[in-house]
């Protein structure tokens, strides 16, 4: 890290910490994350809304899941007893992307935090965070590697 240089952490590395990560470090910060588990590792949330795609573009990652393969999804539609409702996404109150993906997470999660990684973001993992403090100069971070 360069002298003066203001370094960001950040606790966990899911989409949230890796996409803020690529945020900061596209704003020229420093940028750290701690992540508790070593990913691959299982994750619920599959399907993605397009605000998540406006995320993933603000941060220059959007090429993770063009490339992962990931399918893109335009609506839902819902389907109770005989009656069945359907939403197109390119219909929603907000300008911009009118489209998702649909993820396994394990392996988008997994791709995001190679992407950040690409980007010169230092993930540190199994290190699990048990305490920040934030009342001196300096905010302090406590952490629990794998061995304890
Ligand atoms: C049943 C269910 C269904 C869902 N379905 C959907 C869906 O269809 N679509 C959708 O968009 N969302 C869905 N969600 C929500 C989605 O799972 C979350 O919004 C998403 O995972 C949040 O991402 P994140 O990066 O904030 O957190 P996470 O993906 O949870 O990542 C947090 C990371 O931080 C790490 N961590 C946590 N504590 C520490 C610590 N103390 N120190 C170090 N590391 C730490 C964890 O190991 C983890 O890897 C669903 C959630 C549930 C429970």
């Amino acid at each position: 890290m360069a002298p003066g240089q203001i370094c960001k952490v950040i606790i966990g590395a899911g989409p949230s910490g890796s996409i803020a990560g690529a945020l900061l470090r596209n704003k020229g910060y420093h940028v750290t994350i701690r992540e508790h588990q070593r990913f691959p590792r299982f994750s619920i949330g599959e399907s993605l809304l397009p605000q998540c795609m406006e995320f993933i573009q603000q941060a220059v990652m959007m090429e993770t899941g063009v490339h992962g393969g990931f399918e893109y999804k335009d609506g839902v539609s819902f389907v109770y007893r005989n009656r069945q409702t359907e939403f197109s996404f390119e219909d929603k109150f907000t300008a911009g992307i009118g489209t998702a993906f649909q993820v396994q997470r394990d392996g988008f999660d997994n791709l995001l935090a190679s992407e950040a990684v690409r980007k010169s973001i230092d993930i540190q993992w199994q290190m699990e965070v048990i305490a920040v403090d934030f009342t001196g100069d300096k905010s302090k971070l406590k952490t629990r590697d794998e061995a304890g």
